[in-house]
């Protein structure tokens, strides 16, 4: 899934669970757009999504962090992202970063 804006305010969309399935929300304005009837081709999508995950670093910015350690470095934080990587009905992927900036290391859960 590639980064989405705000049509209305700019702001990074973020992604959460909706009525119908996940859906981009805006956090300071009420935009909503939903996104499971998007998804035509699973494999491209989980594919493409992982790459902007691990490469872009404005996707990193304001996320929580947690209690895990980073398996290249073994700092003990990690900022966390729950991602949908399959189709809407099946759990969501968690993605780490390590908190040291000088490690940035990014894995996915599992
Ligand atoms: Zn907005
Ligand atoms: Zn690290």
């Amino acid at each position: 899934m590639s980064l989405r804006f705000c049509p209305r305010c700019g702001n990074l969309l973020s992604i959460e669970q909706g009525p119908q399935g996940h859906r981009f929300a805006c956090s300071t304005c009420p935009y909503i757009h939903n996104i499971t009837h998007k998804i035509s081709s699973r494999t491209y999508y989980k594919r493409k999504e992982f790459i902007d995950v691990q490469s872009s670093s404005a996707a990193w910015e304001g996320v929580d962090s947690t209690d895990e350690r980073c398996p290249q470095c073994s700092h003990p934080r990690a900022y966390y992202m729950q991602l949908q990587t399959r189709s809407a009905d099946e759990p969501m992927t968690i993605f780490y970063r390590c908190c040291d900036p000088k490690c940035m290391y990014t894995w996915r859960e599992g």
